[in-house]
């Protein structure tokens, strides 16, 4: 899918003009899986809207429908990278292990599926977002939790995601909104849990406004790299400074590791944290899942920002955790998009120098002919932090 590749997701669609919701999906499921049913035998078990980070809000309904007896679903697209007819007991298990990514009402369909079926639609109804209601916080992976906070941020994102991470004991990174009703929102959630510590990828404003509010509330200390700490004085005040490669185990099932890596690029003292059992990496603002990530001089360093995604890259990573946008499964090949999208912008950036531009912004009208002129200030930042890569390595 084009929306979160590599998720485990039911065959499905979207509705053609003045289609009804019912002949969609039993058109899409003789499409995807060669079943054909009769449309009036759906029942709706569901009606879930994408949750706040996204910027594709997708309004989508659930059904469920008997297999017709003698029928065995199989594959019959290109769409799909992989298919499988799975026991939800199965399913849920591979999810609890951490080998499949999947959207909230997915994992919520195969729990109640899990449970029999006897009272299914009942149990799939029972939860606010199964009835139109955004979800408030996502069960990503077993124990790592995103929460999207609005906050101050970045267009085309209009949030930041904060992540609570662990079992008997979390971890509560970027609790980043300013607003009240967001912290208030975030309080609820972190209600019952016990909290080791907050901890703050980078310095950004988007990124720590919440951090204040949290510790007053619940007495507990504030940890981020020593940059950080030094950079955010007076701001807020960071209690420990971590150690790059320092290693956090929380304790629950199935158990976490996190450790602490330093990778600038996009701040001096901007951390990622890589959860070691499933390969869970947090990018902070080291990439997003939506928009692009700001590489300002001289907070931002473009040759650094290169080596801290080859770094991560070389990790045993799976997924990629951003702080805008939705979640990115197959981290590898992300990160590569990431590392050759720069590699192309550059060789441009180069090319127009040596055609002889020399002022950032003429070389951002040469070279970002696909990005809308609004965003050319930004543009030009980036420009400079290329050139001063290329004046570094020797090459202008
Ligand atoms: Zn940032
Ligand atoms: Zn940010």
């Amino acid at each position: 899918m084009i929306f979160q590749g590599g998720f485990y997701a039911f065959p499905g669609g979207q509705l053609d003009l003045e289609e009804d919701a019912r002949v969609c999906a039993a058109r899409e499921l003789f499409e995807e899986i060669g079943i054909r049913i009769d449309p009036t035998t759906l029942v709706e078990v569901g009606r879930w809207l994408t949750p706040a980070f996204s910027p594709r809000r997708f309004d989508t309904r659930f059904f469920l429908t008997k297999c017709p007896p003698g029928e065995e679903p199989r594959l019959v697209t290109d769409e799909h990278d992989f298919g499988e007819w799975i026991r939800p007991g199965d399913a849920v298990a591979k999810w609890m292990e951490g080998q499949i990514l999947s959207a909230p009402p997915v994992l919520h369909a195969l729990r109640c599926l899990a449970e029999g079926l006897e009272g299914v639609e009942t149990r799939m109804m029972a939860v606010p977002w199964a009835n139109g209601e955004p979800i408030p916080a996502i069960d990503m992976r077993p124990g790592i939790v995103l929460v999207p906070l609005r906050t101050p941020t970045l267009p085309p994102a209009t949030h930041t995601n904060c992540y609570v991470v662990g079992g008997d004991e979390v971890v509560v990174i970027d609790p980043a909104s300013p607003y009240e009703e967001e912290q208030a929102l975030l309080d609820r959630i972190l209600e019952n849990q016990n909290i080791r510590e907050i901890w703050l990828t980078h310095l950004h404003r988007d990124h720590v406004s919440g951090a204040n509010h949290l510790k007053q509330q619940r007495g507990v200390k504030i940890a981020a790299h020593p940059i950080t700490a030094r950079d955010l004085e007076g701001v807020v005040t960071v209690d420990r400074t971590f150690v790059d490669g320092e290693r956090l185990e929380l304790r629950g099932k199935p158990g976490w590791n996190l450790r602490v890596l330093h990778t600038p690029g996009h701040a001096r003292g901007h951390v990622c944290l890589f959860e070691e059992k499933n390969g869970s990496l947090i990018t902070g603002d080291l990439m997003a899942g939506l928009g692009t990530i700001v590489i300002d001089p001289p907070e931002g360093h473009m040759a650094t920002y290169f080596d801290s995604l080859k770094r991560m890259q070389a990790l045993p990573v799976t997924a990629l955790f951003p702080a805008h946008g939705p979640v990115m499964a197959d981290a590898k090949a992300k990160i590569q998009q990431y590392l050759d999208h720069r590699m192309e912008r550059e060789a441009k950036i180069l090319a127009a120098w040596q055609r002889g531009y020399r002022e950032p912004g003429a070389i951002v009208k040469e070279v970002y002919t696909d990005v809308q002129p609004a965003m050319h200030g930004l543009a030009e930042r980036s420009v400079i932090a290329h050139l001063e890569k290329l004046r570094e390595e020797g090459r202008i």
